[in-house]
């Protein structure tokens, strides 16, 4: 596939992926094609050599692994991880609320979005919700409204003056309800709500318990730029890694390969990742022990094993923008379509070492891939990914890179096309593919 087609397969996977929710279900549909198995948490397993399988989390956490033909404390965990959630606003539980003749609905800031870059959009809902089936048990599904349901106006620059000098500050409590619809007389706003969920789910109101429900940008992912070497989306950060360390498995070579091939694709990185599917739980300890052949060693055989592996914490990166030079070290621009960034920080909000950082430049050098190094402004705090958590938690060798990203945590944030190719051919050689 070359870097066009591998970003058309992007935006496509993005664009059917709205929520943290929708996006494992995307996952989940993409390995069906491969043959893999789905385990489930609650019953025992029994792997094989060479099997294909993958474990989801409370819907939309996920781990994806391949069974190594050779034995763990030989290849030890060859492990990818990214995150499927991104900041933005989500629905509040008594949500809808009628007022000087609208009906609006209440949100919460989930993360450290640029809230002013979900003004005047054409926002929609997605999410999962829990009801009451007709046997009385408890069940999710999804629920997505695909036509733009929501807006955010903006204050007219006759009443924000200062607008451009000052920009957009928004009052996270009383300035960000969305507006929903004009308020009908005798209208009660929580039933409407709740009314409007049952046409979209099929789910009858009444059995409708509670929601996760975030909002989200119906405008599709292009491609920009006078020779299309850029491209456009929501949530880049951070599906753009986690799609192209799907691409990098699903791979023949790569999934034929002896070695134990483990993805890692986590909620809540945007809030710090503390929860019981997040990467700071133990999701992802309890999944690889579990990968180990249960023995009377177990305990040392793990510790082998883990001594062995290795995290590609894969995230976006800050793409240099010329507008604001000041913004950046002047010594670590990482430029748009000049290859994957290694991300470096002596204070570990990034794992990477000198030896994590040189082995992941071998594996560029082998795929023929550029690769750029990051270092952010010194008088500047730092953002955090994945990487240390995991890296500290189980104690393996993690290096910390991801791709360009302009506009990081906007609605719409922008990377270029080679890079997301080269990302993909430097996992490939990382997860074994032939030189
Ligand atoms: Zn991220």
């Amino acid at each position: 596939m070359s870097a066009q087609q591998q970003v058309q397969s992007l935006l496509d996977f993005i664009d059917v992926s709205p929520s943290p929710w929708h996006a494992v279900k995307s996952v989940e549909a993409r390995l069906a094609d491969f043959q893999f198995v789905k385990l489930d948490e609650t019953l025992k397993w029994d792997l094989q050599p060479g099997g294909r399988y993958y474990v989801i989390r409370d819907d939309s956490s996920i781990i994806i692994f391949v069974q190594g033909q050779k034995p763990l404390v030989e290849t030890g965990f060859k492990i990818i991880g990214a995150h499927t959630d991104s900041p933005g606003l989500r629905i509040k539980p008594n949500a809808a609320v009628g007022m000087d003749g609208l009906l609006r609905l209440g949100v919460e800031v989930y993360g450290g979005p640029i809230i002013a870059t979900f003004t005047d959009r054409d926002l929609s809902l997605a999410g999962r919700i829990s009801y009451k089936d007709n046997h009385n048990s408890i069940v999710s599904t999804l629920v997505k409204f695909d036509r733009p349901l929501l807006r955010l106006p903006n204050l007219a620059i006759h009443m924000n003056r200062s607008v451009n000098e000052e920009g957009l500050k928004l009052h996270k409590q009383n300035e960000l309800p969305l507006i929903l619809s004009v308020l009908a007389e005798e209208c009660l706003p929580q039933a409407y709500f709740a009314q409007l969920i049952q046409q979209q789910s099929g789910c009858d109101a009444e059995r409708i318990l509670s929601w996760d429900l975030a909002v989200y940008d119906t405008q599709k992912g292009v491609f920009w730029g006078a020779g299309n070497e850029f491209y456009a989306n929501s949530q880049l950060d951070n599906l753009a890694s986690c799609h192209a360390a799907l691409q990098a498995l699903l791979d023949n070579e790569v999934l034929e390969n002896d070695n134990t091939l483990v993805c890692a694709f986590f909620d809540h990185e945007e809030i710090g990742s503390k929860s019981n599917k997040g990467a700071d739980g133990s999701f992802l300890s309890d999944v690889l022990q579990r990968i180990a052949p249960a023995s009377v060693n177990n305990r040392e055989y793990f510790a082998r094993a883990l001594a062995k592996s290795f995290v590609i914490s894969a995230d976006m990166a800050h793409a240099y923008q010329p507008s604001f030079p000041l913004a950046y070290d002047p010594d670590h621009k990482v430029i748009m379509n000049k290859g994957p960034v290694i991300k470096v920080n002596s204070n570990q909000r990034y794992s990477t070492e000198s030896l994590s950082q040189a082995m992941f430049i071998d594996w560029c050098e082998q795929a023929g891939v550029p690769y750029q190094k990051y270092s952010h402004r010194s008088d500047l705090a730092c953002g955090s990914t994945i990487g240390p958590i995991t890296s500290a938690s189980l104690g393996i060798r993690s290096v910390d890179v991801g791709n360009p990203l302009w506009a990081m945590h906007s609605a719409r944030e922008s990377a270029g096309v080679l890079d997301h190719g080269y990302m993909i051919r430097v996992l490939k050689r990382y997860f074994g593919a032939p030189v």
